[in-house]
């Protein structure tokens, strides 16, 4: 059995809660600041079977909780930082995330994510793939962070499970990386 803990960062708004819940269903525990979540997922790999499990922090996102967001995210093993691509506004506060995230823990696994997709076209001046994808490759370059894009919608769930693989994936991956640096 593994598990992974996975955090999720961006502004108000921008869809956090409405994404865990429609990975996790109901079964959350919610307190003021942060709701925590877990959900089991089984693989089957070379013929054994996997058990994985993934602990979702789904923060607050209020100044009032930075103390509590800075100590619990060096708990976590990869974090989701997202954007609303239907208001530009908390795409501009995605670099602000990644400092506050950077300050916090160093450099840790990122997934970015531009969430509500499904209004696109009915929105104005909404954030595009494309810019998405090449600030995702900005931060990969400069900041050498492990980083994945995706665009969802947590309201149709398009893609919604993918963001919590490649969180996980990446998460796992650099524990395994860290814990190999430790033998050598
Ligand atoms: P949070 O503050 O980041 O946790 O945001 P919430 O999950 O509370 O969502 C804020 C609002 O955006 C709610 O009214 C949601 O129904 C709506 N919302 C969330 N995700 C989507 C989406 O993918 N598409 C659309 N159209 N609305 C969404
Ligand atoms: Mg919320």
């Amino acid at each position: 059995m593994i598990t992974v803990r996975v955090g999720i960062l961006g502004d108000r708004g921008v869809g956090k809660t409405t994404l865990v819940r429609r990975f996790i269903g109901s079964n959350i525990l919610c307190s003021r600041s942060i709701n925590v979540a877990m959900k089991t997922l089984h693989f089957w790999i070379q013929g054994r079977s996997i058990k994985l499990n993934i602990l979702v922090c789904d923060f607050r996102c209020d100044k009032l909780f930075t103390f509590i967001i800075q100590r619990t995210i060096r708990t976590l093993n990869s974090i989701i930082i997202m954007y609303d691509i239907s208001r530009r506004n908390t795409f501009s506060s995605v670099a602000n995330w990644i400092n506050f995230v950077l300050r916090s823990v160093g450099r840790i696994p990122m997934v970015l994510v531009g969430n509500k997709v499904d209004l696109r076209g009915y929105a104005y001046d909404c954030v595009s793939f494309e810019e998405g994808k090449r600030y995702a490759e900005i931060l990969r370059e400069e900041y050498y962070l492990p980083i994945i894009f995706l665009e969802t919608s947590a309201q149709t769930g398009y893609n919604v499970e993918k963001v919590f693989l490649a969180a996980a994936y990446l998460g796992i991956r650099a524990r395994m990386l860290r814990r190999r640096m430790r033998l050598i």
